[in-house]
């Protein structure tokens, strides 16, 4: 087992780690930009660098700052978390030259699912089901019209690099193809220095459905059920729950097992999710993450599992611990992300945390890294904290729920926590019925 490891990031996910990593007795390195010199995980880990300023290019996402960060304080391993360093094959390529472990799976596998051309391509190979859409890239403008044609109105325009939403157009009809495609060609240059686009059918009403899979490297794979990620707001989630109230539990072990033999065929190591949008009964696989994902503790409070651990564990050459048969999901969990931002704009609110309540009690799970006199930076994505519950069953979940976010103080600066309150207030919430358009449509009839 590794005696340190460097946590390559920072907030609520390297707080998250450094605590499974004190759990399993092993000693952690914080990395932090000049702006996080008071941050929660800089005084958690037993160690800490400072990586830069403030500027995450010149910080988290500075890989000679970090691999030197390693070698001062001699660390064997790298946990990236979640965005950052996290899907970055280059990254993951250099620590191996330097004899380091990046805890995470294999470069060739982080390369081919980075780009989804590729990614869907090597799941069309396994039978796993993928969105109808063009045969790899839509190299110009009359190959658009071809495959449009063949997909059928409405269509979307995905970068293939992509990632957050970026670049995705949706085009309803022939007149509007080729603004919309030059369009997100140049946005994909812009945001991934990769203009690849290519078009998938834009589905209406579907449901975001996910299925966490972990794998040892060696061919043993397993899959932990579904997250519902439906609750979404510009293609970002918002609020996530497992089970999914709109798949039944027949159909997420089948789709899970043709994930985990994926995986197994692939010998994926560490955990990993594989996305899919959920229409009519049918799954459309969409793209495979590689890496932890933010609403990973919703699977970890229904299978009572620590994820983090489990990959560590692998990471360092053990077997994996996990095994379908013993697999089984306990109750409901749901997770809201709590952002630092000012509504009805979702403007980021930074500032001075003047005051700050957990809510507590049983089955409620805090995951942030705020404190009383906390400054929230500016610089970086604004979520500063994870409300997640867990219950017997949906109906006491989102009492529980109800009940934390009552309990929850956060002052001094702007939060989304009321909108949660007013969501789980709704009756289509409440019923389960919503897809990935509800809650833009709700926020936006609020607004009228
Ligand atoms: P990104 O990596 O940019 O987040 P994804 O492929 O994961 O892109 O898609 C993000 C979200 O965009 C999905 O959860 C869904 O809401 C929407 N989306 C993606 N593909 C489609 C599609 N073919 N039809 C309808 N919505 C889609």
């Amino acid at each position: 087992m590794f005696k340190k490891i460097l946590i390559a990031n920072r907030g609520e996910i390297a707080l998250r780690v450094i605590r499974t990593c004190k759990e399993m007795g092993i000693k952690t390195v914080a990395v932090y930009s000049q702006a996080d010199v008071d941050a929660m995980h800089v005084r958690m880990a037993d160690e800490s660098v400072c990586i830069g300023p403030a500027e995450s290019t010149k910080s988290y996402l500075s890989i000679p700052s970090i691999i030197s960060a390693c070698e001062i304080t001699g660390s064997e391993a790298v946990h990236p978390g979640y965005g950052f360093l996290s899907e970055n094959a280059n990254f993951a390529e250099i620590l191996a030259d330097h004899g380091i472990k990046f805890i995470g799976p294999s470069v060739s596998h982080i390369n081919t699912m980075g780009d989804k051309i590729n990614a869907k391509a090597q799941m069309e190979t396994f039978n796993v089901p993928c969105v109808p859409g063009s045969n790899g890239e839509v190299k110009n403008v009359s190959d658009a019209h071809i495959a449009a044609k063949q997909i059928g109105f409405p269509v979307l325009l995905k970068a293939a690099a992509g990632g957050g939403g970026i670049g995705m157009k949706i085009v309803s009809s022939d007149d509007q193809l080729e603004t919309l495609f030059l369009q997100a060609k140049s946005e994909a240059k812009k945001s991934f220095n990769d203009d690849t686009i290519y078009m998938e059918k834009y589905l209406e009403k579907p449901r975001h459905i996910e299925i966490q899979i972990f794998g040892d490297g060696k061919g043993k794979a397993v899959h932990l059920g579904e997250r519902d990620c439906s609750l979404q707001r510009r293609h970002q989630k918002v609020l996530e729950e497992t089970p999914s109230p709109g798949v039944t539990p027949d159909e997420v072990n089948k789709i899970g097992e043709i994930c985990s033999d994926a995986v197994s065929k692939m010998k994926y190591e560490g955990a990993g999710t594989i996305e899919f949008l959920y229409e009519n009964r049918e799954f459309f696989f969409i793209e495979m993450n590689t890496r932890l994902q933010v609403e990973h503790p919703i699977t970890e409070a229904v299978f009572g599992v620590d994820l983090v651990k489990e990959q560590i564990r692998v990471a360092s050459g053990m077997d994996m611990a996990l095994s379908q048969e013993t697999l089984k999901p306990q109750g409901h969990a749901i997770e809201c992300r709590i952002n630092a931002e000012r509504l009805p704009s979702f403007s980021p609110s930074p500032g001075n945390i003047k005051e700050f309540h957990s809510p507590g009690g049983i089955g409620i799970r805090m995951d942030s890294a705020i404190y009383n006199g906390f400054k929230v930076p500016p610089f970086y994505d604004s979520l500063i904290g994870k409300l997640i519950v867990h219950a017997d069953s949906r109906s006491l979940a989102l009492r529980r729920l109800s009940r934390a976010l009552d309990e929850l103080i956060i002052d001094g600066v702007h939060t989304t926590v009321d909108l949660f309150k007013e969501i789980i207030d709704e009756e289509d919430f409440k019923n389960g019925e919503y897809n990935i358009h509800w809650l833009e449509h709700w926020l936006s009839d609020k607004v009228q």
